[in-house]
């Protein structure tokens, strides 16, 4: 049986507040990726999340997060999520994943984007990249975040969300030729008032259907796929999650609201209009 949690249903007022943490998590990521270039370190990438996060007065989710020391989670090739920004020096080639999170008046904004670094900052989706297929895995688990959350549009109950992102990684697998394994030691995630809250959001199909979906429910959905077997374990940090075959990962994550009319996107700017434009799903614009 599912256990029935306590899930946060918002308002549209707090929906909005979350809204404008989204928006300022979408500038400290876009201002990542302006600045990455081979030769930096990876405290040099949280530095410039840490400034548009301050200059907005917002307050970054994860420091401090269970004693994390970084605004931004950064990790490279192997490691799949959770990596600590420091002297760990970029190169072109690797594949770079940065998590970030946000908050303002309490609420949060959750939300993380994957890149192979090229010799001039990252590679566009559609670019050659050293090693193709690091090029195919971000893609393919960029792809199949949208595919969760256009599920979320007119799905019933929350495991719609996993079965699409399975899916997806699977389709992704056929075209690109590649064996991808889906991370399933971490998921996705209730937020609002804090950053984790029921329920979880698995990445892949469950018998369990999970919660109804309603309106005022706000989710992270976030793949992690790998090009390897997907099973991780933990650095000695106790924080840097790494593949266990060491097969590079990439990790993706957007805050999404359930709301009354439809699905909105809160960490893109458009509200995930281009994107689920192209997935034949409409969004509502806040
Ligand atoms: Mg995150
Ligand atoms: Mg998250």
């Amino acid at each position: 049986m599912f256990s029935r949690e306590r899930i946060e249903i918002k308002s549209l007022d707090q929906v909005r507040v979350m809204r404008r943490a989204g928006l300022v998590v979408a500038d400290a990521l876009d201002a990542v990726r302006a600045a990455a270039r081979p030769g930096m370190t990876t405290a040099d990438l949280d530095a410039v999340a840490a400034r548009v996060i301050a200059e907005a007065g917002a307050r970054p989710s994860f420091l401090g997060y269970h004693g994390f020391p970084a605004t931004v989670c950064t990790s490279v090739n192997e490691e799949v999520v959770h990596g600590i920004p420091g002297p760990r020096v970029l190169a072109a080639g690797d594949v770079v994943s940065v998590d970030c999170g946000a908050i303002v008046d309490g609420w949060h904004g959750d939300s993380a984007v994957s890149f192979v670094l090229g010799p001039d900052g990252p590679l566009a989706p559609e670019a050659a990249a050293p090693d193709p297929g690091d090029a195919l895995l971000v893609r393919a688990t960029e792809a199949a975040m949208w595919a969760g959350i256009a599920a979320l549009a007119s799905a019933q109950r929350l495991n719609e969300v996993g079965a699409a992102v399975e899916a997806a990684v699977e389709l992704a697998g056929e075209a690109d030729g590649a064996a991808y394994g889906i991370v399933e030691d971490y998921v996705g995630h209730g937020i609002g008032s804090a950053m984790h809250q029921p329920p979880d959001v698995v990445n892949y199909r469950v018998s369990d259907r999970g919660p109804r979906l309603r309106p005022g429910m706000c989710l992270a959905i976030e793949p992690m796929v790998s090009r390897g077997a997907g099973t991780t374990r933990v650095l000695e940090d106790d924080w840097t999650v790494v593949t266990e075959d060491a097969s590079r990962a990439a990790h993706w994550e957007h805050t999404v609201a359930v709301l009354e009319d439809g699905i909105t996107v809160l960490t893109a700017r458009d509200g995930g209009a281009g994107r689920l434009g192209d997935l034949g799903v409409d969004v509502v614009v806040l």
